[in-house]
């Protein structure tokens, strides 16, 4: 079993490049869900009897971003990195794009735009076909990338404010307030509407997004002069594990600064994933799918379980490196033994997300814990 934890840690840092969170396991699955419910007749049925596929599936690319090298940059545009608002003269088709700046340069800073054209025309492919197994998959996907389109720090190369100070902001944007606040959010949103053009309506969506940024980075530095650190942060009390984390207090504060923006966002993915949907169905003229209104598609775990032994044999020579790394902490650090235990429980597309928050406990358990500087300081050796 020890094999199988250090496998993890490698998964995990393999992708700590980049951040590993968009909306998350709470948000994505939730927006795929609410989407169901502005949906017209002829889609409805089919649809809401596979919403558990479609939520299930909602967080399917960001599992693969532990897996494969080429699925990050499908997740967000650092527009910034090629100018400011309301960028006029950035060529919006792919073609011109890598015309003007090189294939390689628009991978690096992200593609979301053009990967949400592409598995639109795939959508459209699959209603044609009546492929239904297609149509929910790639609707669930679809879903998972015009959501991430929506978070204003998926257009920025300040992503997680590290370049400002503010590092930790992404998650807390997308993942804590979302977590905190959402239920209370409104989740009445009318029809679907019909767009006729994918590519723009998409490229409006993160100059949107981009737009907002302002006020996330600004609203939280202006708090962070008015919290001390031992306000603006706090310890939690998560499944029995104390988790460092924003307080309540400045997560409250900073989600009415920001006034109603995270459940804007969040309502707009919501109508805009239907949109998309009902669109490549209008564009496939509108089969009618009521008549597979019965019909469940089952929920097959193999494929991921393939990709991420792909990974894991093709990076094998890491696994003493990490194995050193739990080593230092082993049977020492508190809840060494509780994470085994969920570790071992875990489905394999839950590992990485345990085993990343293990990670984060530990650290700051080092950082607290003065037995440890030893142990830090050798765990520090080993990966940095
Ligand atoms: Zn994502
Ligand atoms: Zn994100």
């Amino acid at each position: 079993m020890k094999k199988k934890f250090a496998l993890g840690i490698l998964v995990f840092f393999s992708i700590s490049l980049r951040e590993a969170f968009s909306w998350g396991f709470w948000a994505h699955p939730r927006i795929n869900r609410m989407a169901v419910f502005c949906l017209p007749e002829g889609m409805f049925a089919f649809y809401k009897a596979n919403i558990e596929f479609l939520s299930r599936h909602a967080v399917k690319p960001d599992e693969r971003r532990y897996a494969v090298d080429f699925e990050a940059p499908r997740h967000y545009i650092d527009l910034d990195h090629y100018g400011k608002l309301p960028f006029s003269d950035f060529p919006k088709k792919w073609d011109d794009a890598v015309k003007k700046y090189t294939e390689d340069t628009l991978v690096a800073y992200g593609i979301v735009p053009w990967h949400v054209q592409k598995e639109y025309y795939r959508l459209v492919k699959a209603f044609k076909n009546k492929d239904l197994e297609n149509i929910l998959k790639i609707s669930a996907e679809l879903g998972h990338y015009i959501a991430d389109a929506h978070v204003p720090l998926h257009t920025s190369e300040n992503y997680n404010g590290q370049m400002t100070g503010q590092k930790g902001i992404h998650g807390f944007w997308e993942s804590r307030l979302p977590e905190l606040f959402g239920e209370n959010y409104d989740y009445f949103l009318g029809q679907a509407y019909y767009t006729k053009n994918p590519l723009d309506e998409i490229w409006k969506v993160v100059i949107e997004s981009h737009s907002a940024l302002d006020s996330v980075f600004k609203f939280e530095k202006e708090l962070t002069k008015q919290f001390p650190e031992d306000v603006k942060y706090g310890y939690e009390n998560r499944n029995n594990v104390l988790v460092r984390s924003y307080s309540q207090s400045f997560s409250k504060a900073y989600h009415e600064k920001l006034s109603g923006q995270v459940e804007r966002r969040l309502r707009m993915s919501i109508l805009r994933v239907a949109s998309f949907w009902y669109s490549a169905w209008v564009d496939a003229g509108q089969p009618n799918l009521d008549e597979f209104a019965n019909q469940k598609i089952e929920i097959n775990e193999e494929r991921f379980d393939k990709l991420l032994k792909n990974f894991i044999d093709r990076e094998a020579h890491l696994i003493p490196i990490l194995e050193q790394f739990w080593g230092c902490c082993q049977g020492d650090a508190p809840n060494y033994a509780f994470y085994l235990d969920r570790i071992q429980k875990a489905s394999i597309w839950e590992k990485p997300y345990i085993l990343i928050e293990s990670l984060l406990f530990t650290e700051t358990y080092h950082k607290n814990n003065q037995n440890h500087k030893q142990a830090q300081r050798s765990c520090k050796n080993h990966l940095h």
